[in-house]
């Protein structure tokens, strides 16, 4: 059961030290604060740890405590691996991306995570997949281990909280996630700073980014079926780095009557990222897996080989088999 998982993670935790603690490649605001959960429960047991990810923590996430911590991968040179690992937010082990040069063969591995995708890599699995976020599992882990509150890690759970709901909008938005907002916000937490900085404002190359994109919609006959796309010449001409599409596959989504909505991002000549949306009938994490991705029901991605022209055919085929 979930009780059994939280006391096995906080056994895992407990029985080992010197951790790597490693989310997703482009990380979102969940996985910066599922990293930085992680490490201030660390901290708090004196245990010691390395936070990294495979490239940048995003701009707008660094107000968090402990946010210039977390290595960013790209920049420094390894001088040793880890044997204790503990990944978040992480559907598949793939999702580490190039961090797992930093672990040893046959490590420790606790895998705390959240999508139903999850395919249980790791020696202890803590997983939800109900949960709104892996923040949320975080404050369950924290709670267990029942030493205290501070508005830093509440500050942390509350942003990966926030960002996965869509501020408090997804069906994932369950009461318990209002309750666990509520005391969080008691602790201090400024709830509506945190909307307006992380789902309100844009940066002049999002905006701009965005707006190149939005003018390739394409939909399909029926109207249930609507896809834009973005270039590396659209990334240079805005000025914008990946973080900066987060947020654009919503338009296309919105579209009343649109079911799936997708964004498909041209990586090089022969490479596309697919973010895809769902209004709730098409279940887009299956779509995503069966390409060699995954995601929630509603949220999924995935990365394909070949040109824009011929990975939006075969997305947009397979979506229009699932309505
Ligand atoms: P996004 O479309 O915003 O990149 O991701 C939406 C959801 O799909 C997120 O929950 C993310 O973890 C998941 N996702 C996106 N890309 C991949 C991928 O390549 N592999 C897997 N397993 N999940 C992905
Ligand atoms: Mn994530
Ligand atoms: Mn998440």
């Amino acid at each position: 059961t979930y009780e059994q998982d939280l006391i096995g993670a906080r056994q895992f935790i407990e029985q080992h030290d010197d951790f790597l603690v490693v989310a997703h490649v482009q990380p979102d605001g969940d996985a910066v604060s599922s990293t930085l959960a992680v490490g201030w429960l660390l901290s708090r047991l004196g245990k010691t740890f390395t936070m990294i990810n495979e490239g940048p923590i995003p701009q707008r996430m660094t107000y968090m405590e402990g946010s210039e911590q977390i290595l960013d991968m790209s920049l420094t040179e390894r001088t040793r691996t880890y044997g204790n690992v503990i990944c978040v937010d992480c559907a598949d082990f793939k999702r580490v991306g190039l961090v797992s040069e930093w672990m040893e063969e046959g490590s420790n591995m606790l895998n705390i995570d959240h999508h139903p995708t999850n395919d249980e890599y790791g020696t202890q699995t803590l997983i939800k997949a109900d949960a709104a976020a892996t923040a949320e599992i975080l404050y369950d882990l924290v709670k267990l281990f029942d030493l205290g509150w501070d508005r830093n890690i509440a500050e942390m759970l509350y942003t990966g909280i926030l960002t996965d709901t869509g501020g408090f909008r997804y069906s994932s938005t369950s009461p318990k996630v209002m309750r666990i907002a509520s005391h969080l916000l008691e602790l201090g937490v400024n709830g509506p700073d945190l909307a307006d900085s992380l789902l309100e404002q844009l940066t002049k190359p999002q905006f701009d980014v965005l707006t190149l994109s939005l003018a390739t919609l394409q939909m399909s006959e029926n109207g249930k079926v609507a896809w834009v796309h973005v270039t590396p010449e659209h990334m240079v001409q805005a000025g914008a780095s990946n973080e900066d599409l987060e947020g654009i596959v919503n338009y296309p989504r919105n579209i009343q009557g649109v079911e799936v909505g997708v964004l498909f991002k041209v990586i090089n000549e022969n490479a596309v990222k697919a973010s895809m949306r769902s209004a709730g009938k098409v279940d887009v994490a299956a779509i995503a897996a069966e390409f060699g991705g995954g995601g929630h029901v509603r949220a999924a991605g995935c990365r394909l080989e070949g040109t824009l022209e011929q990975v939006t055919a075969l997305v947009i085929e397979r979506i229009k088999q699932s309505l």
